[in-house]
């Protein structure tokens, strides 16, 4: 169901933040920053008149210049951090799971075995950008209790879910608080630009959190009321991300503003923070977390590249899809555990579709270690923000070009993007560090309680009515 060309719910409950975005551009009391989600820019040529998969991204960010922007930024970035993280907290998953397995079938007990095998872990990771070392994975093993809120950083049981579509993530604290623990604790790409504009990239600019205005355009409403959550919130009430437009509303400053953006000469992102790899801008279809997760963790875990970079299995608008990676019997990185080991990975579009994969799943009938959740049929390109078409195909032109941006990049996998690789250097650390779980991981909470899935938790992705 191509939702978006038929859904009225984006329209009802798009309030006119348009309005908002444009006095603050007009009256400028504030550094204007603004970041664009991966499908955007395959769906703003479309909004403004062109042919569905038109891809405008250079036109768009001239046209995001000329608005008066400031700064413009990519959500490619933070996608590709998004990925360091979440592949370094799948893989810490997989090895503790791994652990355990091999303590109970060859060592019960021995925690000889367990040091030793959690220091060769430790010992291994010789690439590039370093994929943090399992620290709690001997804690795990030893059958502790773990959990996926990123505090002690001990890993979180298996399957991980993915958490950067908050009408899914809407869905697990109201209808699934029990996979709470399952969900990454990596806070989605939007958030995590947030979180570095305001504590990070403020700072290095002379600038206080509230110096800055930082507006995201995005494919759904759900992404508006992400930014509301308590936890992306400063003490003293500061927003992390500040105003949250819509691909429609985009368009509708655009027309507003009488900027031509197809006809302007294309420029490129801000650094740092708007380098993006062609893994970025997968997330924007279904399948595409998971396979850029795929590509990095892949190679990080055994020194090889993920073999046939483009994995078919998880790609397309099937509403379920499924895959095993089996990783080499023979890496050329030696970590323990993981020789000749397989992933098997499920993803879901459409929250009928989520919601029938979790069935199967809590029925004991299907197992996997990683599944990704869109709560929109084909994933963001399909979301309730994005242009009305009358195009059944549209949804699937949409993903084409997705998957020709990823195709056409120079650097396709998150580890090789440099502003990704610095960032670590200089600030983070390592992937799953200390600094990078205080700004870049969060946690949910179960309010299955107090509140029960109400229409609009359904409806705001819009997807999940088709
Ligand atoms: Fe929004 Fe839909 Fe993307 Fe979820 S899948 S983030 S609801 S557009």
């Amino acid at each position: 169901g191509q939702c978006s060309s038929v859904c009225p719910t984006g329209a009802i409950v798009e309030h006119s933040e348009w309005r908002r975005v444009v006095d603050a551009l007009e009256n400028k009391t504030k550094v204007m920053v603004i970041q664009t989600a991966p499908s955007v820019r395959v769906s703003i040529g479309e909004e403004l008149g062109l042919a569905p998969g038109t891809v405008e991204t250079g036109q768009m960010v001239s046209a995001q210049r000329a608005l008066g922007f400031d700064y413009v930024f990519d959500a490619n970035f933070s996608a590709d951090l998004t990925i360091m993280e979440e592949g370094t907290e799948l893989l810490q998953r997989l090895a503790a799971h791994w652990q355990r397995e091999e303590v109970h079938s060859h060592h019960p007990a021995s925690a000889i075995a367990r040091a030793a095998a959690a220091s060769s872990l430790n010992g291994a990771a010789d690439t590039n950008v370093v994929m943090a070392a399992p620290a709690g994975a001997e804690a795990a093993a030893a059958g502790e209790h773990a959990h996926g809120e990123g505090h002690g950083h001990a890993p979180g049981p298996l399957p991980m879910f993915t958490s950067c579509c908050p009408a899914w993530i809407n869905l697990v604290e109201k209808s699934y608080p029990e996979l709470i623990p399952h969900l990454s604790s990596c806070k989605s790409p939007q958030m995590m630009m947030g979180a570095l504009v305001k504590h990070y990239w403020a700072g290095k600019m002379g600038l206080k959190p509230e110096d800055v205005c930082l507006v995201g355009v995005m494919p759904c409403t759900a992404k508006k009321h992400e930014t509301e959550r308590a936890e992306f919130r400063s003490a003293g009430g500061a927003y992390d991300c500040d105003m949250v437009i819509t691909t429609r509303e985009f368009g509708h400053i655009l027309r507003y503003k009488k900027i031509p953006m197809a006809s302007l000469a294309p420029s490129e992102f801000d650094n740092p923070l708007g380098q993006g790899t062609g893994a970025a801008v997968l997330f924007g279809a279904t399948g595409g977390v998971m396979e850029a997760a795929l590509r990095t963790a892949y190679e990080l875990s055994t020194g090889e590249p993920l073999p046939g970079l483009e994995l078919g299995a998880v790609r397309g608008t099937k509403g379920i899809k499924e895959a095993a990676v089996k990783l080499p019997v023979n890496p050329t990185t030696v970590k323990a555990g993981t020789a000749g080991k397989e992933i098997r990975v499920a993803v879901a579009s459409g929250i009928g579709n989520a919601r029938h994969l979790l069935q199967r799943m809590q029925a004991g009938e299907v197992h996997y270690d990683f599944v990704e959740v869109m709560a929109c049929p084909g994933g963001c390109i399909g979301g309730g923000g994005q242009p009305k078409t009358h195009d059944p195909e549209a949804v699937l032109k949409r993903m084409g070009a997705i998957y020709q941006i990823d195709k056409d990049a120079p650097l396709r996998r998150s580890h090789e993007n440099e502003s990704i690789q610095r960032i670590y250097a200089d600030f983070f650390g390592q992937p799953g560090g200390e600094l990078a779980h205080k700004l870049l991981h969060t946690h949910y909470t179960d309010h299955s309680v107090d509140t029960q899935p109400t229409a609009r938790d359904l409806l705001e992705g819009s997807g999940g009515v088709s």
